[in-house]
């Protein structure tokens, strides 16, 4: 098995080095990932400004851009062979709800997805790498089995796996979910630069808004390790319908003669 590992918070992270010796006898494991902690840069590419890939002396090589710069540098070159897996993280914090959107983490196994690979996000709940260990037994279990059984179908998935900072043995069995929601933003913090510039801090993410029983943050606040599987489709496909009709009623307005 070939497993291209990479994450967010950048190649030194404790997060990926904990996952590169969970999985790294599963496979021909092999780590992309960002020179610097690229938290929350979505599936961002860099288009305007060359890209270098340097190795570390452990062998993980590091680039000087996104998450997703990273798998697709890997995927469309520098590897010169196809992953059977995208591996993601372990990420320091949560990537849950709309945090998905945002994520990096999420965004490196998105783009192995959108090539076509299989691909895993994971991401410990909490910040601070508490019971790191524990995580990574977690995902190297779930690597294991879903390089034994879900690899022959002709579709590409993702997964989001959210892993609760707790002891190995206080870990519940996986629960695959939905995500929840949280409520907007925290508001954004600004400061007076030593210049007398006013200089502005993204706010944290809000609290969860939706985290009723099936959603990821429910199954983590229970002590699950939370399973999602996640799609790109943007469409809203519910609304169709409707919007169909008020596109078409938006049509040049009768009678005026004008088209
Ligand atoms: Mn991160």
């Amino acid at each position: 098995m070939k497993i291209l590992l990479s994450n967010d918070d950048g190649y030194q992270a404790p997060g990926i080095v904990a996952l590169y010796e969970a999985i790294r006898d599963l496979g021909d494991v092999e780590v992309v990932a960002p020179e610097h902690n690229n938290s929350a840069k979505s599936n961002a590419l860099t288009l305007h400004s060359p890209l270098y890939v340097h190795e570390a002396a452990n062998g993980f090589r590091y680039v000087n851009g996104t998450p997703a710069d990273c798998v697709h540098v890997a995927l469309t070159g520098l590897l010169g062979y196809r992953p059977d897996l995208v591996v993601s993280g372990i990420n320091n914090g949560a990537n849950m709800g709309d945090d998905t959107i945002y994520s990096g983490t999420v965004g490196a196994a998105m783009e192995g997805y959108l090539f076509g690979i299989p691909a895993i996000a994971f991401s410990q709940t909490q910040k601070g790498w508490a019971h790191l260990d524990a995580a990574a037994r977690k995902a190297r279990e779930l690597v294991q089995h879903m390089l034994a059984t879900r690899l022959d179908g002709e579709l590409p998935w993702l997964l989001n796996v959210n892993v609760p900072n707790l002891p190995y043995e206080q870990l519940k069995p996986a629960k695959v979910c939905r995500l929840g929601r949280r409520h907007a933003a925290e508001k954004v913090i600004s400061q007076t630069s030593p210049h007398g510039d006013t200089m502005y801090w993204i706010g944290g993410a809000g609290p969860a808004k939706d985290d009723a029983e099936g959603t990821d943050f429910h199954a983590t606040m229970q002590g699950h390790v939370a399973v999602t599987p996640l799609k790109v489709d943007l469409t809203d496909h519910d609304g169709l319908g409707s919007w169909a009709q008020s596109v078409a009623a938006a049509g040049p307005t009768r009678g005026t003669g004008r088209r």
